[in-house]
């Protein structure tokens, strides 16, 4: 599914923030990138979703190699990727559904987004996505009117809306309680089992991370300096 190959970056001027970063996820597997502050997590999924271009080695999603693409190449592509991110990136005066809908933006086009025409289709999928993040009877509030956590569930059912083949998770807790934190993990990493996504969630609670995904990779310095299962990363701290 996602396949990095020697990725390095260097930003100008700047030390190595990725240095040779190899690994492979499958379709369905749910991975926590965890490290110390400045050790690359950031870029790692920069370079992934290609807002960062890197220095060296190469970026497979479903075997296209997305460091090569650009313009409308590069958006389709971009298209398989599904963002989630720590401060839930909602358009604070539209509704839950409207913020669903938007997922589908690049498909819909603007202008028919501004006139609220959206395709039954999409309706239909999102109050099915909706309901399934258990929003169902939130459908027509504004998203400022909801606790971090909805807002979160927002935010994944979102991301699912364009149907994406990978999720990239940025902080998704770092905004919440400890027991929202647990129910939008554990959304996340049933969602991805249900829909066969690959994710990779960037997340700072290691614990958090060890009781709810199957595989972990540690980042220091730039470089994967642990890959493998939560257990065994108690083992080697
Ligand atoms: P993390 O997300 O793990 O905190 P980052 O990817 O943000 O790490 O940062 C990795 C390294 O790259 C750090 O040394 C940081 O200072 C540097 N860095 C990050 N972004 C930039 C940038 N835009 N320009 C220059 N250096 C950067
Ligand atoms: P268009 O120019 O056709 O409106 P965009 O470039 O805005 O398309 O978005 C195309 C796709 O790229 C979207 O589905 C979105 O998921 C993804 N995308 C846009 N911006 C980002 C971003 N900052 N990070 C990751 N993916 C993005």
């Amino acid at each position: 599914m996602l396949e990095l190959k020697g990725v390095s970056k260097r930003y100008a001027g700047g030390e190595l923030a990725l240095n040779n970063v190899s690994f492979n996820v499958a379709a369905g597997e749910v991975v926590a990138l965890i490290g110390p502050s400045g050790a690359g997590k950031s870029t790692l999924i920069r370079c992934i979703n290609q807002l960062v271009q890197p220095t060296d080695g190469q970026v497979l999603l479903n075997d296209s190699r997305l460091e090569l693409l650009k313009g409308r190449q590069l958006r389709m592509a971009r298209r398989q990727i599904g963002m989630i991110f720590q401060n839930y990136a909602l358009v604070e005066r539209l509704s839950v559904m409207e913020n669903v809908l938007s997922g589908r933006l690049a498909y819909v086009g603007f202008w028919q987004s501004l006139l609220r025409r959206y395709p039954a289709a999409d309706i239909k999928y999102a109050t099915q996505l909706l309901d399934r993040v258990g929003l169902s009877e939130m459908l027509d509030k504004r998203s400022d009117a909801l606790s971090g956590g909805q807002k979160q569930r927002v935010g994944i059912a979102r991301a699912l809306m364009q149907r994406p083949a990978l999720l990239l998770v940025d902080e998704p807790t770092a905004s919440l309680d400890p027991k929202s934190s647990r129910q939008i993990m554990r959304l996340l990493c049933e969602l991805c089992r249900e829909q066969n996504l690959a994710a990779i969630i960037n997340i700072h609670d290691v614990a958090l991370a060890q009781q709810f995904v199957s595989r972990v990779i540690g980042l220091q310095q730039g470089a994967v300096v642990f890959d493998g299962k939560p257990e065994a990363l108690s083992e080697q701290v």
